[in-house]
């Protein structure tokens, strides 16, 4: 053959658990579509992805592949954003949020690893963000917070979370109520939209979280649009207002929820408080800067059935 074969690098987490034998699959199918072997790159503690994604572009990749939960999706996401080179999904952890968020049936192994190689490609946005001390540039692809949220995140128990996925996250949420209320100063686009005491702000670019519960109603990966949630249980009804505020998605005139939308967001606190991205406890941090990089990221995968 006078032209090259393409082929696809594999970022793995090898501590998910799989209970089929994974290589022989994704093998099987890189030579259905006339692909070469597949490049496989474990992920380490130490290095959860970035450094594997950088290493598969480097030997020419054609695709990256995430396998493994949000995490793992994450870092390479870090890499392959701004690139033209797609990233494809195999999910394997417990969330895997963008999986669901961009219709992918996340029990159907196969036709993931079939649509990494041949599906379609489509353009998502991601968030840059930065925070301070230390000053850490990273990038979510679902949703981030600061406060109550990433506490649960940070409180729920790993085993729990492998067995019953995000009701750990419910769990977590329970013990840790009420929380304490931190003074804070939210900025959209440049303009304050909140400045009193709340318990939590969660940033998001997808609207899923789990089992179809949606934390931002209005949320669409491809918008350029980041949607901020606010949330400030207050009064006597303090947590119940929040639960009633959020099923009736904000539109009431209580403030015990609030919702925004805008290209970038900066987030005061202060004093530090618990922060997450896609679901990971990120230490504290007092301060944020979002930015929304629109359509920056390419996905390859089949057409969602729902499509
Ligand atoms: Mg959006």
């Amino acid at each position: 053959m006078t032209q090259e074969n393409k082929r696809a690098a594999i970022i793995i987490n090898p501590a998910k658990p799989v209970d089929f034998d994974v290589r022989g699959l994704m093998a099987k199918h890189c030579a259905d579509a006339g692909w070469d072997e597949p490049l496989w790159i474990e992920t380490t503690k130490e290095d959860p992805g970035v450094g594997q994604a950088k290493e598969a572009l480097e030997r020419g990749a054609d695709v990256v592949i995430a396998a493994g939960g949000d995490g793992t999706v994450r870092c390479v996401a870090e890499v392959l954003s701004g690139t033209d080179t797609p990233m494809g999904l195999l999910p394997l952890g417990t969330g895997n949020l963008l999986a669901r968020n961009l219709g992918m049936d996340v029990t159907d192994i196969e036709g993931a690893m079939a649509g990494a190689l041949t599906g379609e490609d489509r353009k998502i946005d991601v968030v840059q963000a930065v925070r301070s001390d230390p000053e850490k540039e990273q990038l979510f692809l679902v949703m981030a917070g600061m406060g109550y949220d990433a506490t649960i995140m940070a409180d729920t128990n790993e085993d729990l979370k492998d067995k019953v996925g995000w009701l750990a996250y419910v769990d977590a949420g329970i013990r840790n109520l009420p929380g304490k209320p931190v003074k804070a100063n939210i900025v959209i686009d440049g303009k304050s939209v909140a400045h009193r005491r709340v318990r939590s702000v969660m940033v998001g670019n997808c609207g899923k979280v789990q089992g179809g519960l949606e934390i931002f109603p209005d949320a669409k990966v491809d918008d350029g649009l980041l949607d901020v949630v606010v949330l400030a249980p207050r009064g006597k009804l303090g947590w119940f207002s929040v639960v009633a505020g959020m099923i009736g998605k904000g539109r009431g005139k209580d403030t015990s929820v609030e919702y925004f939308q805008g290209k970038t967001v900066e987030i005061t606190f202060e004093h530090p408080d618990d922060y997450q991205l896609d679901g990971d406890h990120e230490g504290d941090t007092k301060y944020v800067n979002m930015t929304m990089l629109p359509g920056a990221l390419t996905v390859r995968m089949s057409a969602p059935a729902d499509a």
